[in-house]
Protein backbone atom coordinates (compact mmCIF):
# COMPACT_ATOMS: atom_id res chain seq x y z
CA UNK A 1 0.00 0.00 0.00
CA UNK A 2 1.26 3.69 -0.56
CA UNK A 3 2.42 5.08 2.68
CA UNK A 4 -0.11 7.95 3.64
CA UNK A 5 1.47 11.37 4.63
CA UNK A 6 -1.69 12.98 5.85
CA UNK A 7 -1.88 12.25 9.85
CA UNK A 8 -5.51 13.43 9.59
CA UNK A 9 -6.48 10.56 6.94
CA UNK A 10 -5.68 7.77 9.69
CA UNK A 11 -7.81 9.58 12.29
CA UNK A 12 -10.76 9.66 9.78
CA UNK A 13 -10.11 6.25 8.41
CA UNK A 14 -10.34 5.16 12.30
CA UNK A 15 -13.60 6.76 12.91
CA UNK A 16 -16.34 3.81 13.71
CA UNK A 17 -19.32 3.43 11.66
CA UNK A 18 -22.15 5.65 13.49
CA UNK A 19 -19.69 8.25 14.75
CA UNK A 20 -19.26 11.57 13.40
CA UNK A 21 -17.26 11.53 10.09
CA UNK A 22 -18.10 15.12 8.64
CA UNK A 23 -19.79 18.24 9.56
CA UNK A 24 -20.86 21.78 8.37
CA UNK A 25 -21.96 23.98 10.77
CA UNK A 26 -23.57 27.59 9.97
CA UNK A 27 -22.37 27.72 6.31
CA UNK A 28 -22.94 30.89 4.57
CA UNK A 29 -22.65 31.68 1.11
CA UNK A 30 -23.16 34.72 -0.98
CA UNK A 31 -22.43 35.44 -4.42
CA UNK A 32 -21.89 39.33 -5.11
CA UNK A 33 -23.97 40.48 -2.27
CA UNK A 34 -27.09 37.68 -2.84
CA UNK A 35 -26.71 35.40 -0.19
CA UNK A 36 -27.32 31.67 -1.18
CA UNK A 37 -26.79 29.89 1.81
CA UNK A 38 -28.03 31.37 5.47
CA UNK A 39 -26.44 29.80 7.46
CA UNK A 40 -26.85 25.66 7.01
CA UNK A 41 -25.57 22.85 9.44
CA UNK A 42 -25.57 19.13 8.76
CA UNK A 43 -23.38 16.69 10.71
CA UNK A 44 -22.93 13.68 8.73
CA UNK A 45 -21.97 10.15 10.64
CA UNK A 46 -19.83 7.21 9.15
CA UNK A 47 -21.93 4.73 6.95
CA UNK A 48 -24.74 7.34 6.51
CA UNK A 49 -26.80 7.93 3.18
CA UNK A 50 -28.34 11.47 3.04
CA UNK A 51 -30.76 12.57 0.42
CA UNK A 52 -30.72 16.40 0.06
CA UNK A 53 -33.74 17.82 -2.08
CA UNK A 54 -35.61 20.32 -2.79
CA UNK A 55 -36.61 23.19 -5.86
CA UNK A 56 -34.37 24.36 -8.29
CA UNK A 57 -32.09 27.44 -7.20
CA UNK A 58 -32.08 26.66 -3.04
CA UNK A 59 -28.82 26.10 -2.93
CA UNK A 60 -28.43 22.07 -2.76
CA UNK A 61 -25.81 22.40 -5.09
CA UNK A 62 -23.93 25.02 -3.28
CA UNK A 63 -23.94 23.15 0.10
CA UNK A 64 -22.96 19.89 -1.66
CA UNK A 65 -19.49 21.97 -2.64
CA UNK A 66 -18.85 23.57 0.54
CA UNK A 67 -18.62 19.97 1.97
CA UNK A 68 -14.87 19.29 -0.49
CA UNK A 69 -14.59 22.97 -0.18
CA UNK A 70 -15.02 23.14 -4.49
CA UNK A 71 -17.22 26.55 -2.89
CA UNK A 72 -15.49 28.74 -0.47
CA UNK A 73 -18.14 29.44 2.14
CA UNK A 74 -18.46 33.20 2.95
CA UNK A 75 -18.79 32.02 6.87
CA UNK A 76 -19.09 28.85 8.68
CA UNK A 77 -16.79 25.83 9.86
CA UNK A 78 -16.04 22.81 8.07
CA UNK A 79 -14.89 19.93 10.09
CA UNK A 80 -13.43 16.03 8.63
CA UNK A 81 -12.79 13.65 10.98
CA UNK A 82 -11.92 16.16 14.30
CA UNK A 83 -9.58 18.05 11.75
CA UNK A 84 -11.81 21.71 11.41
CA UNK A 85 -10.62 22.30 8.02
CA UNK A 86 -12.35 25.44 7.56
CA UNK A 87 -13.08 28.42 9.96
CA UNK A 88 -14.63 31.56 9.07
CA UNK A 89 -13.08 32.67 5.59
CA UNK A 90 -11.07 30.44 2.59
CA UNK A 91 -8.21 32.36 4.00
CA UNK A 92 -7.77 30.05 6.67
CA UNK A 93 -7.91 27.11 4.39
CA UNK A 94 -4.59 24.97 4.66
CA UNK A 95 -3.24 23.83 1.45
CA UNK A 96 -2.72 20.06 3.39
CA UNK A 97 -6.28 20.80 4.89
CA UNK A 98 -7.34 20.55 1.13
CA UNK A 99 -5.44 17.72 -0.03
CA UNK A 100 -7.11 15.85 2.47
CA UNK A 101 -10.82 17.02 1.35
CA UNK A 102 -10.81 16.06 -1.81
CA UNK A 103 -8.93 13.06 -1.37
CA UNK A 104 -11.23 12.12 0.88
CA UNK A 105 -14.20 13.11 -0.14
CA UNK A 106 -15.10 12.16 -3.67
CA UNK A 107 -17.59 13.76 -5.82
CA UNK A 108 -19.77 13.07 -8.98
CA UNK A 109 -21.42 15.70 -10.89
CA UNK A 110 -24.33 15.87 -13.48
CA UNK A 111 -22.01 16.11 -16.00
CA UNK A 112 -19.60 13.13 -16.12
CA UNK A 113 -16.78 15.34 -16.72
CA UNK A 114 -14.87 12.44 -18.00
CA UNK A 115 -11.23 13.40 -20.44
CA UNK A 116 -12.94 12.63 -23.93
CA UNK A 117 -9.62 11.47 -25.65
CA UNK A 118 -8.86 8.98 -22.37
CA UNK A 119 -10.29 5.48 -22.07
CA UNK A 120 -12.63 4.71 -19.58
CA UNK A 121 -9.60 2.54 -17.66
CA UNK A 122 -6.97 5.50 -18.44
CA UNK A 123 -9.53 8.30 -16.80
CA UNK A 124 -10.04 5.90 -13.78
CA UNK A 125 -5.88 5.41 -14.11
CA UNK A 126 -4.70 9.19 -14.06
CA UNK A 127 -6.11 10.65 -10.99
CA UNK A 128 -4.53 7.80 -8.91
CA UNK A 129 -1.21 8.07 -10.65
CA UNK A 130 -0.80 11.94 -9.91
CA UNK A 131 -3.22 12.33 -6.88
CA UNK A 132 -1.80 9.24 -4.77
CA UNK A 133 1.35 8.53 -6.86
CA UNK A 134 -0.21 4.75 -7.08
CA UNK A 135 2.32 3.46 -10.29
CA UNK A 136 0.46 2.98 -13.20
CA UNK A 137 0.13 -0.65 -13.12
CA UNK A 138 -1.14 -0.47 -9.37
CA UNK A 139 -3.35 1.56 -10.88
CA UNK A 140 -4.69 -0.49 -13.95
CA UNK A 141 -5.02 -3.46 -11.40
CA UNK A 142 -7.58 -0.91 -9.46
CA UNK A 143 -8.82 0.66 -12.03
CA UNK A 144 -9.66 -2.67 -13.68
CA UNK A 145 -11.13 -3.77 -10.17
CA UNK A 146 -13.37 -0.88 -9.76
CA UNK A 147 -14.82 -1.05 -13.82
CA UNK A 148 -15.60 -4.37 -12.86
CA UNK A 149 -17.28 -3.40 -9.97
CA UNK A 150 -19.46 -0.58 -11.79
CA UNK A 151 -20.24 -3.60 -14.59
CA UNK A 152 -17.93 -2.13 -17.15
CA UNK A 153 -15.04 -4.29 -16.93
CA UNK A 154 -16.13 -5.19 -20.87
CA UNK A 155 -15.71 -1.16 -22.02
CA UNK A 156 -12.46 -0.65 -20.17
CA UNK A 157 -10.97 0.61 -23.57
CA UNK A 158 -13.40 2.86 -25.24
CA UNK A 159 -13.53 6.43 -25.19
CA UNK A 160 -16.22 8.33 -23.42
CA UNK A 161 -17.97 9.06 -26.90
CA UNK A 162 -18.49 5.40 -27.35
CA UNK A 163 -20.30 4.97 -23.93
CA UNK A 164 -23.94 5.80 -23.10
CA UNK A 165 -24.54 8.03 -20.30
CA UNK A 166 -25.07 5.70 -17.87
CA UNK A 167 -22.31 4.16 -18.44
CA UNK A 168 -20.27 7.47 -18.41
CA UNK A 169 -21.27 8.53 -14.88
CA UNK A 170 -20.49 4.51 -13.95
CA UNK A 171 -16.68 5.29 -15.19
CA UNK A 172 -17.33 8.46 -13.45
CA UNK A 173 -18.07 6.60 -10.32
CA UNK A 174 -14.92 4.60 -10.74
CA UNK A 175 -13.14 6.89 -11.06
CA UNK A 176 -13.99 8.92 -7.63
CA UNK A 177 -14.08 5.57 -6.04
CA UNK A 178 -9.85 5.14 -7.18
CA UNK A 179 -8.97 7.40 -4.44
CA UNK A 180 -10.43 5.25 -1.66
CA UNK A 181 -12.44 8.27 -0.24
CA UNK A 182 -14.13 7.92 2.92
CA UNK A 183 -17.37 10.13 1.69
CA UNK A 184 -18.97 10.23 -1.78
CA UNK A 185 -20.36 13.30 -2.44
CA UNK A 186 -23.51 13.34 -5.92
CA UNK A 187 -24.90 15.90 -7.71
CA UNK A 188 -27.79 14.88 -9.19
CA UNK A 189 -26.28 12.10 -11.14
CA UNK A 190 -29.10 10.80 -13.22
CA UNK A 191 -30.63 13.70 -14.23
CA UNK A 192 -28.76 14.18 -17.01
CA UNK A 193 -29.67 10.45 -17.79
CA UNK A 194 -32.83 9.05 -19.76
CA UNK A 195 -34.72 6.88 -16.73
CA UNK A 196 -33.57 3.28 -18.24
CA UNK A 197 -30.05 4.23 -18.24
CA UNK A 198 -30.34 6.39 -14.48
CA UNK A 199 -31.55 3.09 -12.99
CA UNK A 200 -28.09 1.54 -13.78
CA UNK A 201 -26.21 4.49 -11.89
CA UNK A 202 -28.63 3.92 -9.07
CA UNK A 203 -27.71 0.35 -8.88
CA UNK A 204 -24.46 0.84 -8.60
CA UNK A 205 -25.04 3.90 -5.89
CA UNK A 206 -27.74 1.47 -3.67
CA UNK A 207 -24.62 -1.09 -3.95
CA UNK A 208 -22.08 1.38 -2.24
CA UNK A 209 -24.47 2.34 0.37
CA UNK A 210 -25.40 -1.06 1.71
CA UNK A 211 -21.34 -1.13 1.85
CA UNK A 212 -21.27 1.32 4.28
CA UNK A 213 -20.46 3.91 2.03
CA UNK A 214 -20.96 7.68 4.16
CA UNK A 215 -22.67 9.44 0.78
CA UNK A 216 -24.17 12.70 0.64
CA UNK A 217 -26.97 12.80 -2.52
CA UNK A 218 -28.70 15.88 -4.39
CA UNK A 219 -31.80 14.04 -6.15
CA UNK A 220 -34.84 14.59 -8.00
CA UNK A 221 -34.89 10.63 -7.80
CA UNK A 222 -38.04 10.49 -4.72
CA UNK A 223 -38.18 6.94 -4.83
CA UNK A 224 -34.44 6.43 -4.57
CA UNK A 225 -34.31 9.15 -1.84
CA UNK A 226 -36.70 6.61 0.07
CA UNK A 227 -35.44 3.36 -0.38
CA UNK A 228 -31.65 4.40 -0.20
CA UNK A 229 -31.29 7.38 2.21
CA UNK A 230 -31.01 7.00 6.19
CA UNK A 231 -32.03 11.12 6.17
CA UNK A 232 -33.89 13.70 4.22
CA UNK A 233 -33.00 17.27 4.10
CA UNK A 234 -35.57 19.21 2.41
CA UNK A 235 -34.10 22.65 1.29
CA UNK A 236 -36.12 26.00 -0.37
CA UNK A 237 -34.11 29.36 -0.42
CA UNK A 238 -31.13 28.75 0.91
CA UNK A 239 -32.06 27.08 4.49
CA UNK A 240 -32.56 23.81 5.36
CA UNK A 241 -36.53 23.83 6.19
CA UNK A 242 -36.69 19.94 7.10
CA UNK A 243 -35.20 17.17 8.41
CA UNK A 244 -35.56 13.44 9.33
CA UNK A 245 -36.19 10.08 8.38
CA UNK A 246 -37.80 9.54 4.27
CA UNK A 247 -40.73 8.11 6.06
CA UNK A 248 -41.48 11.63 7.55
CA UNK A 249 -40.01 13.94 5.68
CA UNK A 250 -41.18 12.39 2.13
CA UNK A 251 -43.91 10.47 3.27
CA UNK A 252 -45.28 12.63 6.41
CA UNK A 253 -43.86 16.41 5.77
CA UNK A 254 -44.56 18.83 8.17
CA UNK A 255 -44.17 22.09 6.40
CA UNK A 256 -46.14 23.22 4.08
CA UNK A 257 -43.28 24.49 2.18
CA UNK A 258 -41.98 21.14 2.09
CA UNK A 259 -45.70 19.63 1.18
CA UNK A 260 -45.47 21.77 -1.97
CA UNK A 261 -42.56 20.84 -3.38
CA UNK A 262 -43.51 17.33 -3.14
CA UNK A 263 -47.12 17.35 -5.02
CA UNK A 264 -44.78 18.46 -7.67
CA UNK A 265 -42.30 15.96 -7.93
CA UNK A 266 -44.17 12.91 -6.50
P1 LIG B 1 -29.72 24.14 -6.62
O1 LIG B 1 -28.60 23.18 -6.76
O2 LIG B 1 -30.61 23.88 -5.44
O3 LIG B 1 -30.53 24.25 -7.89
P2 LIG B 1 -27.65 26.16 -6.55
O4 LIG B 1 -26.85 25.86 -5.35
O5 LIG B 1 -27.11 25.73 -7.87
O6 LIG B 1 -29.13 25.60 -6.34
O7 LIG B 1 -27.91 27.72 -6.65
C1 LIG B 1 -28.42 28.48 -5.56
C2 LIG B 1 -28.49 29.94 -5.97
O8 LIG B 1 -27.18 30.43 -6.16
C3 LIG B 1 -29.24 30.18 -7.27
O9 LIG B 1 -29.96 31.37 -7.14
C4 LIG B 1 -28.12 30.33 -8.28
O10 LIG B 1 -28.52 31.14 -9.34
C5 LIG B 1 -27.02 30.98 -7.46
N1 LIG B 1 -25.68 30.60 -7.92
C6 LIG B 1 -25.16 29.35 -7.96
N2 LIG B 1 -23.88 29.36 -8.36
C7 LIG B 1 -23.57 30.66 -8.60
C8 LIG B 1 -22.40 31.34 -9.03
N3 LIG B 1 -21.26 30.68 -9.30
N4 LIG B 1 -22.47 32.70 -9.16
C9 LIG B 1 -23.60 33.37 -8.86
N5 LIG B 1 -24.73 32.80 -8.44
C10 LIG B 1 -24.73 31.47 -8.31
MG1 LIG C 1 -28.07 21.94 -8.31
Amino acid sequence: AVPDPLTPTAAIRSIPEGAQILEARDIKVDFSGHQVLNGVSLAVNRGEVIAIIGPSGSGKSTFLRCFNLLQSPSAGHLTIGDTEVFSGSSSNIRSRDLLLLRRKVGMCFQSFNLFPHLTALENVVLAQVRALGRSKRDARTRGMQLLDRVGLSDRADMKPSQLSGGQQQRVAIARALALDPEIMLFDEPTSALDPELGVEVLAVMRELADEGMTMIIVTHEMHFAEDVADRVIFMADGNIVEEGTPKKVIRNPEHARTRKFLSAVI
